[in-house]
């Protein structure tokens, strides 16, 4: 039978190559997205991947959504933690909503939907948790506290999970995009991303959301069953 994945933010951007790319490898594929209903019925549209609304950062949505996937779609094998958001200032002007906000929702999102899917991978012996996290959560940067911390938080809790889920056949792993042609870094201001962030890019360019998909979709797969607690950047 298929494998089933939750690709969170799975409707647009990053979300949207990686529900591609492993629904191209035989899994079948639900994505979920929070609000933005003409993108997710236009991609479900395009690519027969059924999308579920809810907001990752609500713990009792999570256990719901969950609930309501395993019995219309079945078991729940791969769960990708990609939804993110940014709500960027620097700590002077940050207000404590703009804080908790993101952490609730990049940090607190992978929380939610591993304590969901957890019990189920134990007890089939077999689970893959890639969670996405950020150059800049490794780095750092400038009117990011809130985002830097709430990724680099993603690395601590991937390898604390690993830790937990490696004697019964769960990997769970991060994966630390560079800057990427999507949505999210085109609301930067364009002036912004050509002379301070793209100049710092070796390669010299954006990334494409493929090139996150397909390191996903590997660490999502049987051949990376010795790979867990693991982070891998792909920031060109
Ligand atoms: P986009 O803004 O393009 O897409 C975000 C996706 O997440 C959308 O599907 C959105 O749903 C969903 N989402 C946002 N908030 C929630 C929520 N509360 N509950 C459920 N879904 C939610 O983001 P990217 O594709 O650029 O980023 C994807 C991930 O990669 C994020 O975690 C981001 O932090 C990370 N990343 C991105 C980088 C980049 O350069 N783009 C660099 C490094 C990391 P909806 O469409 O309904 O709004």
């Amino acid at each position: 039978m298929a494998r089933i994945a939750i690709v969170t933010g799975g409707s647009r951007g990053i979300g949207a190559a990686i529900s591609r790319r492993l629904q191209d490898m035989g899994v079948t594929v639900v994505a979920n997205y929070a609000g933005n209903e003409d993108k997710a019925k236009a991609f479900e549209g395009e690519t027969g991947i059924r999308t579920y609304k809810w907001d990752v950062g609500d713990f009792d949505a999570c256990q719901a959504a969950f609930a309501q996937i395993t019995e219309e779609v079945g078991p729940v094998d791969i769960l990708v933690n990609n939804a993110g958001i940014t709500r960027d200032a620097t700590l002077m002007r940050m207000t404590y909503d703009m804080w908790d906000e993101v952490m609730r929702v990049n940090l607190g999102g992978c929380f939610n939907m591993a304590k969901a899917v957890f019990p189920g991978m134990k007890d089939r012996g077999w689970g893959r948790i890639v969670n996405i996290g950020s150059v800049n959560g490794q780095s750092g940067q400038y009117g990011q506290v809130n985002y830097a911390a709430a990724k680099s938080g993603i690395h601590g809790f991937t390898k604390a999970l690993a830790a937990e889920g490696a004697r019964a056949g769960i990997t769970v792993n991060a994966v630390c995009p560079g800057y990427i042609a999507t949505d999210m870094v085109k609301a930067i201001d364009e002036k912004v991303l050509n002379e301070r962030i793209i100049p710092l890019i070796p390669v010299g360019r954006l990334g494409e959301p493929e090139e996150i998909a397909r390191v996903v979709v590997f660490l999502a797969s049987d051949d990376a069953g010795f790979i867990t607690g693991s982070t891998i950047s792909a920031n060109g």
